[in-house]
């Protein structure tokens, strides 16, 4: 038996739901895969969410994604596994819109989070639900953040986890996922053969699988983002809102996020346009929209610096691209060299260090700009997912010998 806590905020969870067939799903059972072998959705009541709190309820309460308990699935506060998710600055690059003449650019920086990147969201929501369905073993693929974000709470929850990354996963990830307490291993091949193991192993592992959109419950957690940044901005959202895009999670959440409030009311008028950015080495969800197709097909030999979007196949594609097309947004590739000149480019103007997937939604920005996408009036939020410092960083080799004279003048030598 569970005790209840005094403090217990009403929950409004009514089922789940699979968003290809609409066949409705049991909440608070175990559940991964619709039978379509689709992602599920968590629904909501959302006239008892609209009746049961307000905004100035919500302004009331510590900020971070555990702010918004009504929007969220967890039952009882006492199965919340957080290591203090607090809600993420968004920064503006006043020097770059300047030199680009654009009015506002905000960068939303998730690499603030515990763990350095917003897998946290995700991770801190989808073992919260593990541990209140009593879960005792989770296994995920990852390209690196994921398995740092599921170590670190299922450690803290007391839960075995088991992750398995594409061998060249940025060294720092792979030991931060050792060192937070995962099972962890390496493995010759991308993102999708480290998924095979995990199906695979089901059955003699006993594990659960926490696969991006596998499970319903991540999306949630990522979800908060757009009811953070609705929040921060007065119950307003931008008018663009860049993403990179690999699995796609928190474009979904983001989006699930906009309409739920929406239909509560507190959002009203556009919603914002949602633009899916992919590296050029690796675009399926592009390739797909510019087909105007409802689903992506398998990207060949995917590669980018930029990891965390290498992904070569997103099982909730559809809903990436449904999201997309339904705000009026676009999907757009950037190569490599733009990634790596915006890394170069932000923190050396404004100060701001960006992880590669961050940068990519820089170099899509300009881009867009530079095509008429979007104009230099709108308000454009970027997505900066992961802490820049976790990602491996051009050398600086110059020293000085302190016993010899200096030459002052070669200083400011570039
Ligand atoms: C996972 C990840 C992404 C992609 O996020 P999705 O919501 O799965 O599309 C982008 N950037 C970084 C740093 C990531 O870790």
């Amino acid at each position: 038996m569970r005790h209840s806590d005094p403090y217990e905020i009403p929950t409004f969870v009514t089922h789940l739901e699979c968003p290809a067939t609409g066949e409705r799903f049991e909440a608070d059972t175990v559940q991964g895969l619709s039978s379509a072998g689709k992602p599920l959705l968590v629904r909501y009541d959302l006239d008892g969410i609209a009746a049961s709190v307000t905004k100035t309820d919500l302004a009331g309460r510590p900020d971070g994604m555990w702010r918004y308990r009504e929007f969220l699935p967890v039952r009882r506060t006492e199965d919340i596994v957080s290591l203090g998710e607090s809600a993420t600055p968004l920064v503006t690059l006043p020097r770059l819109a300047a030199e680009m003449g654009a009015d506002e650019i905000l960068v939303k920086d998730e690499g603030r989070l515990p763990t350095g990147s917003f897998k946290a969201r995700g991770l801190s929501m989808a073992v919260s639900m593990a541990k209140e369905l009593d879960l005792t073993r989770l296994a995920m693929p990852t390209n690196g953040n994921a398995g740092a974000a599921l170590a670190a709470y299922g450690s803290r929850a007391g839960i075995d986890t088991y992750v398995f990354c594409p061998d060249d996963t940025p060294e720092v990830n792979v030991r931060e996922i050792a060192m937070q307490g995962a099972h962890v291993w390496r493995v010759n091949g991308l993102i999708n053969d480290c998924g095979k193991i995990v199906g695979a192993g089901k059955e003699a592992m006993g594990w659960f699988d926490v696969s991006t959109l596998k499970e319903p419950y991540r999306i949630e957690g990522k979800k908060t983002m757009g009811l953070e940044l609705a929040d921060q901005l007065g119950w307003q959202v931008p008018d663009v809102i860049f993403y990179p895009t690999g699995g796609g999670t928190g474009l979904i959440g983001m989006w699930k996020a906009f309409l739920e409030l929406r239909e509560i009311g507190w959002l009203t008028g556009p919603l914002p346009r949602m633009v899916a950015v992919q590296s050029t080495g690796c675009a399926p969800i592009v390739r797909a929209y510019d087909e105007g197709a409802d689903h992506a097909d398998l990207w060949e030999n995917a590669f980018t610096i930029a990891s965390g979007i290498r992904v070569p196949v997103a099982i909730g594609d559809f809903l990436i691209l449904e999201a997309v097309r339904d705000s009026g947004g676009f999907a757009i590739a950037v190569s490599d060299e733009e990634i790596a000149a915006a890394q170069e480019r932000v923190p050396a103007t404004d100060g701001l260090l960006l992880c590669p997937e961050g940068a990519a939604t820089f170099a899509a920005y300009e881009r867009s700009l530079a095509d008429g996408l979007v104009s230099p009036e709108d308000r454009v939020v970027l997505f900066n997912c992961g802490n820049g410092l976790k990602y491996p960083m051009p050398p600086a080799e110059r020293s000085l010998d302190h016993t010899q004279p200096i030459d002052w003048e070669s200083l400011s030598e570039e």
